[in-house]
């Protein structure tokens, strides 16, 4: 049996980023996935990888401070400038210009950047490790690897994803809540240059984004995240990919000119879920193990490497002070600066979809009064750049 100081369980981009911060401070890491935890790499002219994320300044500079950033850089990301937000339904529209708003990054980069960083790191890695065994001892606990590896640490953490297995076993409880929309994933070439412009409409059926890829010479991508109600999903994903171009030609109103080609769809239920409790026993959550949201605000990952940057913030000063890192004390402090922040995000989504998704004649005016009068009023406007960035919340001195 080998005695570590905190085993991660899933090497996705927050749990990978957190091990890689723990290292740095020294702390005896273990990071176990069921997937590989080898890197790829990725050139510009690669096929795109369909699920990007849209990264905020304050997750950039996280990034940065783990030295994963140039990995990324050289390997694609596309800055955005401009978001233009608008309803589909009428005729509110509202525009944000900043020198950079943040960067449209596929998750395989990210990852692989991380996971470049961790070869080089003191992390013991263990992957491809499908059938784990877990037994909680109250605090921390041990965990069997296929291979018959025993590991045991007085503090697991749960990055295992939407659907935490770590969480589940550890008894934390989670409010859940359909979103009722099916988010139809792909990338596009479009006829138009994009401008470095996040775009994003709301229709009746959902919300539709087309987000800015780095052009390739003179080809020009988006990826596309278009929510949609589940029989629709289900009669849009059945289209052909001409018919497909055409509808969503359609519903973005022609901003990109004609669609050239289209990738293969993915689709994913979306779901909120948020855990009542961010440890317990030694367990602690992260990421999507902790809380997942709509997509609409590209918001997901971001407030995973928050909630990732706080806890090691945590955990470093704990055992800076000669303290138990893994004490429930310490455990506290992390769960009180991300838990009402989290909440807050996912009531605003839930407000947007609401808001957005109502037929009634007088929501509508309201939504598209206030459109346009927030496009009007620069210091709003301002405000909310503020906030995109992620840089006026509760984050740790190392990347303000
Ligand atoms: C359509 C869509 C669009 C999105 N767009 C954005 C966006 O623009 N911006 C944004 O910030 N967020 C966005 N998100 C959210 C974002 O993708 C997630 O928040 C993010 O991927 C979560 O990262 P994670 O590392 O917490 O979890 P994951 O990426 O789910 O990683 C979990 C890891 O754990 C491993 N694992 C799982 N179970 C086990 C186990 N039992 N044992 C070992 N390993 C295990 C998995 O192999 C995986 O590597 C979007 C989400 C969706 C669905």
């Amino acid at each position: 049996m080998q005695t570590i100081d905190v085993i991660i369980v899933g090497g996705g981009m927050v749990g990978a980023s957190l091990a890689l911060a723990l290292a740095r401070s020294g702390m005896q890491t273990a990071l176990v996935d069921q997937q590989t935890l080898q890197p790829g790499s990725f050139s510009p002219d690669d096929p795109w990888q369909p699920r990007v994320s849209a990264l905020t300044e304050a997750s950039v500079k996280l990034l940065d401070y783990l030295d994963a950033w140039e990995g990324i850089v050289n390997q694609r990301a596309c800055p955005y400038t401009h978001m233009t937000v608008w309803d589909g339904e009428g005729t509110g529209e509202v525009e944000f210009d900043a020198k950079t708003l943040g960067y449209i990054v596929e998750n395989e980069v990210i990852r692989s950047a991380l996971l470049q960083q961790l070869a080089r790191s003191t992390v013991r890695r263990f992957d491809q490790q499908t059938t784990l065994e877990y037994t909680l001892s109250g605090q921390g606990g041990e965990i069997v690897l296929k291979n018959g590896e025993v590991l045991c640490a007085p503090l697991l953490v749960a990055a295992d994803g939407a659907e935490s297995r770590l969480r589940q076993l550890s008894g934390i409880p989670a409010n859940q809540k359909d979103y009722k929309h099916h988010a139809l994933v792909t990338t596009v070439e479009t006829e138009l240059f994009h401008h470095h412009s996040a775009r994003q409409v709301f229709l009746d059926s959902g919300p539709l984004a087309f987000l800015p890829l780095q052009s390739q010479g003179e080809r020009h991508y988006c990826s596309i995240v278009w929510s949609l109600l589940p029989a629709e999903a289900d009669r849009i994903d059945a289209l052909s990919d001409d018919a497909f171009c055409q509808e969503l030609e359609r519903a973005f109103e022609h901003r990109a000119g004609n669609l050239l080609k289209v990738d293969k769809r993915f689709r994913y239920p979306l779901r909120q879920r948020h855990a009542r409790q961010y440890h317990r026993q030694g367990v602690v959550l992260v990421g999507d193990a902790a809380h997942t949201i709509h997509p609409l605000a590209g918001q997901g990952v971001n407030l995973g490497f928050m909630d990732m940057a706080v806890l090691a913030d945590e955990l470093i000063k704990a055992a800076g002070r000669g303290d138990d890192y893994f004490a429930p004390h310490v455990l506290d402090r992390y769960q009180r600066r991300r838990i009402g922040h989290n909440a807050l995000m996912m009531a605003a989504m839930t407000g947007f979809q609401n808001l957005f998704g109502a037929n009634d004649p007088g929501i509508r005016w309201i939504r598209n009064t206030g459109l346009t009068l927030t496009n009007r009023l620069p210091f709003i406007k301002d405000m909310i750049v503020g906030q995109a960035t992620g840089l006026s919340n509760d984050i740790p001195e190392f990347i303000q």
